[in-house]
């Protein structure tokens, strides 16, 4: 079979679909090629089944703490697999809704692994679909309805958007049982007991917000001198004592240097200040980052530059062959969901000749949806006086606003950070309830070059958690009202 395609995505996670469906919004001729779960790791196994197991714990963890609300609730109980059966139902909800909107838009659907066979070079590009060359990690979802199938297909265009995997220490390897990746923390088949934790970014951080919500014996080994190390210092201070206060034991400086499986988890010899310990926990999850999917593209027979594993591209998502372009994780940090969504818009407007402003990177929000939560965008305290710059800091404790004290929230900050001499926003940061749901303010602040006055004259409603967010910014002129 030989189908021409104007543009050729290969993978249907969010960076794919979304290119997809603006390709065929400006009438290009568009197909998808995907081997595994349409929605990619983001729909099927990261953002949006983590947010359903961190909402139940969320519930779980409200109802313990019913007595501090004047309500009485018996104490209140899980059964795991119930838990994670919902999480799967949201993930197959919104897998199934992808199939819906590539089927509206009239994109096609290729169900297979793809790989480059020839370049363009004034012609179309070649790409061969076939079956996968590895069985999927775990059970893939259901091939959706009217998909086509294997064979040799051309396009004018193809974007690479194969996302990421979990990236494997060596000896350390995850082998399903013990040593868990995402793919099993998102689907135990029981609680454990204890669980080790190694690596604090986002994934790690946020499986052990919910594993010890849910009651296990929680240790994060980090081997960099603060958790949640891409976020602020002091947001990350202040969401570390809070972690330690319910429980969680965070190492920090410390490197785990060998996984030893017994009869009932693992032991782990964990080096930190020159001294060694060794722990005994039924599980450890490997959180130590992801790593493009670059391989069996054929992406370098064809003359594709890979650059320390993931594909080199513009501020357009070109490659340096002509046709080829690449989006998403697999054209590298950061590894968000809606920086990928962009890259797909960006990269589809660019080939069909508007004007489509590149991304800029300093302006990506970054959450995570532990408890606290954890937001943030643009450069942080230190990073803004690394880059030379004389800065303005505010700061807004959850302490003194009404709506987290009503809300029981009282545990919490945010933080921003402006350039003392121009007044530009260079950052904002933020931890505590729903300050997820907050920054886009920010982002919007930031992208729209609004200057301290501008959001100094802003009137928030009240009462919100986002007077803090004015507040803070009153606080980096000496203007807070509320501390
Ligand atoms: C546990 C976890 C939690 C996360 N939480 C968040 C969050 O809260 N917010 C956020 O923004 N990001 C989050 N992320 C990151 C987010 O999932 C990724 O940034 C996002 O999925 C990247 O999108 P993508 O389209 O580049 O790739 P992916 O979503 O990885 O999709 C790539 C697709 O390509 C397919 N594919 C690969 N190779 C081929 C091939 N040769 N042929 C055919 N198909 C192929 C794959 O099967 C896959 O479906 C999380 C990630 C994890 C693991």
């Amino acid at each position: 079979m030989t189908d021409t395609y104007d543009i050729l995505i290969i993978g249907g996670g969010p960076g794919g679909y979304v290119a997809a469906i603006r390709a065929a919004q400006l009438g290009f001729k568009t197909a998808v090629v995907e081997r595994e779960h349409m929605g990619g790791i983001c729909l099927n196994w990261g953002c949006i089944p983590t947010k359903a197991l961190l909402r139940s714990a969320e519930i779980y963890h409200y109802a313990e703490h019913a007595q501090n609300y004047g309500l009485e609730i018996a104490k209140p109980s899980f059964q795991m697999d119930a838990v994670v059966k919902r999480s799967r139902g949201v993930s197959a909800q919104l897998n199934g809704g992808v199939s819906m909107l590539m089927k509206k838009n009239k994109i096609d659907i290729i169900w297979g692994e793809a790989k480059l066979s020839k370049a363009g070079k004034g012609g179309p590009v070649e790409v061969t679909v076939g079956e996968p060359s590895k069985p999927a990690v775990l059970p893939q979802n259901p091939v959706p309805k009217g998909v086509l199938g294997h064979g040799a297909y051309k396009a004018k265009h193809v974007i690479v958007a194969t996302g990421a995997r979990p990236r494997v220490l060596p000896g350390i390897e995850p082998d399903g049982d013990r040593i868990w990746t995402y793919f099993e923390a998102m689907k135990p088949a029981a609680m454990p007991k204890s669980l080790i934790v190694m690596g604090s970014g986002a994934i790690g951080i946020e499986f052990a917000s919910f594993y010890r919500t849910m009651g296990a014996d929680v240790t994060v080994v980090e081997l960099l001198p603060q958790i949640l190390p891409v976020e602020d210092a002091e947001i990350a201070a202040v969401a570390r004592k809070q972690f330690e206060k319910q429980g969680m034991k965070i190492l920090i400086d410390a490197k785990v240097a060998k996984v030893a499986k017994t009869g009932s988890g693992v032991e782990v010899t964990i080096e930190q200040g020159g001294k060694t310990q060794v722990l005994s926990a039924e599980r450890l999850i490997s959180a130590v980052g992801v790593q493009g999917n670059t391989e069996g593209l054929n992406l370098e027979g064809v003359g594709v530059v890979i650059e320390r594993g993931l594909v080199k591209i513009d501020a357009y998502g070109r490659t340096n062959v002509e046709g080829v372009y690449a989006i998403g994780d697999v054209a590298g940090a950061p590894m968000l969901a809606h920086k990928a969504e962009h890259e797909g818009t960006i990269c589809v407007e660019k080939i069909k000749g508007l004007d489509a402003h590149p991304m800029k990177k300093t302006q990506i929000p970054g959450c995570t949806y532990c408890q606290p939560q954890i937001a943030s965008v643009g450069l942080t305290e230190a990073k803004a006086k690394e880059g030379g710059r004389e800065v303005k800091v505010g700061r807004f404790r959850f302490i003194g606003n009404g709506k987290a004290i009503a809300l029981g929230e009282p545990d919490g900050m945010v933080k921003t950070v402006f350039d003392a001499k121009t007044g530009e926003l260079l950052g904002a940061h933020m931890v505590g309830a729903e300050v997820t749901e907050l920054i886009h303010g920010f982002v919007i602040a930031m992208g729209l070059e609004t200057t301290e006055e501008d959001l100094m004259h802003t009137v928030f409603p009240h009462p919100t958690l986002s007077e803090m967010m004015h507040e803070s910014v009153l606080d980096a002129y000496g203007k807070v009202i509320h501390m």
